[in-house]
């Protein structure tokens, strides 16, 4: 996309206004237009076709203590959603939810089975007649999924990532490493709103001794995986499913033992990628609170400032996480806009790329 072309001027525009009344419900044109210094005219105009093409609404008149009363703005909360398919260990959540992120329908299903049909009958369930944005899938591993409306496919630590945005702040996100442990061990770097997927993380050399699936001796994915956990559980003969692994007391014990990888994988990464926060995410973060005060007291020890924490125990988060980057991605296209700020010029030319593709794909 040529940011320059007048077209394509106008179109970031319209996302800048759209973002504005995310946060600000209630604005009037005035005010955006200081706010996102574009003149009167061009706000004026913007907000006409946006009107128009019923993204937006006009909610009345506004008092204010000062200045002439003003007709307030807000999204038009009627105009379409957005549905989300979150892949669980054994089910697929499916929700359908407003611009807001308020959800409107949900669906669970079992993830065996003809997954496609499916989650096409669910579409069609949950759209039935409304205008769908896009259709945002946060699963792990590939898959294809086709439909008339617009489709993405993003790992899950992007909506683990965005759920725990929502929760601290974006500041206090500046600098975190999320730092994924379930059958593999993989990381989402984000620094200055930007984020980067580091898959092979999890294969430093630590501690020798136990071997990862890859081969390596020593590695934290030798360690810190639900793949580890179920070969120790093959070792000491012990029968326990999948969903109970994190629940043996021995394979909790092995943990224990082995917390200093955790803390020495800590430290390097936190030296390498200069960040001061890590949080974990993934079946192995489920780890009892103690062990996370542990690690950190290890981290203290060596005068490090990272901090380690856990992902929203809740699990809910990454559902939401979810709604809001299905939202950012169809609706709001924060990344456009992200692309656009001054501390992300160096990345401009792979937001070029993905814009174009994006754009032949509509
Ligand atoms: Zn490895």
């Amino acid at each position: 996309m040529n940011f320059s072309r007048p077209d394509n001027a106008r179109y970031i525009n319209r996302l800048k206004v759209l973002s504005a009344l995310r946060k600000n419900d209630g604005m009037g044109r005035v005010d955006l237009s200081r706010k996102l210094g574009i003149n009167k005219v061009s706000i004026s105009e913007i907000v006409d076709s946006l009107i128009k093409d019923r993204l937006v609404k006009e909610k009345g008149k506004v008092f204010r203590s000062q200045g002439r009363p003003t007709i307030g703005l807000g999204l038009d909360e009627e105009c379409g959603i957005i549905i989300v398919f979150s892949f669980q260990k054994e089910n697929v959540i499916g929700v359908s939810g407003d611009i807001r992120g308020r959800i409107l329908r949900m669906e669970m299903f079992s993830s065996d089975g003809d997954i496609e049909e499916k989650m096409a009958s669910s579409v069609s369930r949950m759209a039935s007649g409304k205008r769908v944005f896009g259709i945002y899938i946060s699963k792990d591993g590939d898959m294809d999924f086709h439909s008339r409306y617009p489709v993405v496919i993003r790992r899950r630590i992007f909506s683990q990532a965005r759920s725990e945005k929502e929760l601290i702040g974006n500041g206090e996100l500046g600098r975190t490493l999320f730092l994924e442990l379930s059958d593999e061990v993989s990381g989402l770097l984000t620094r200055d709103g930007n984020e980067l997927v580091l898959p092979n993380i999890g294969h430093m050399r630590i501690k020798r001794g136990r071997f990862c699936k890859m081969g390596h001796e020593g590695c934290l994915e030798a360690y810190f995986s639900t793949y580890a956990l179920k070969g120790k559980a093959q070792e000491l003969s012990l029968t326990v499913s999948e969903k109970e692994l994190m629940k043996e007391k021995h394979l909790l014990a092995f943990l224990y033992e082995n917390l200093r990888v955790l803390s020495s994988a800590s430290l390097t990464l936190s030296e390498v990628l200069d960040v001061n926060h890590i949080v974990l995410t993934g079946d192995i973060s489920s780890m009892p609170d103690k062990f996370i005060e542990e690690i950190n007291g290890m981290l203290d020890e060596n005068g490090a400032e990272v901090r380690i924490r856990k992902c929203d125990p809740t699990g809910k988060g990454e559902l939401g996480g979810a709604v809001d980057s299905a939202l950012d991605w169809f609706f709001f296209q924060t990344r456009i806009i992200d692309a656009l700020s001054p501390l992300s010029v160096l990345s401009m030319g792979t937001e070029d790329k993905e814009g174009k593709k994006k754009d032949q794909e509509e």
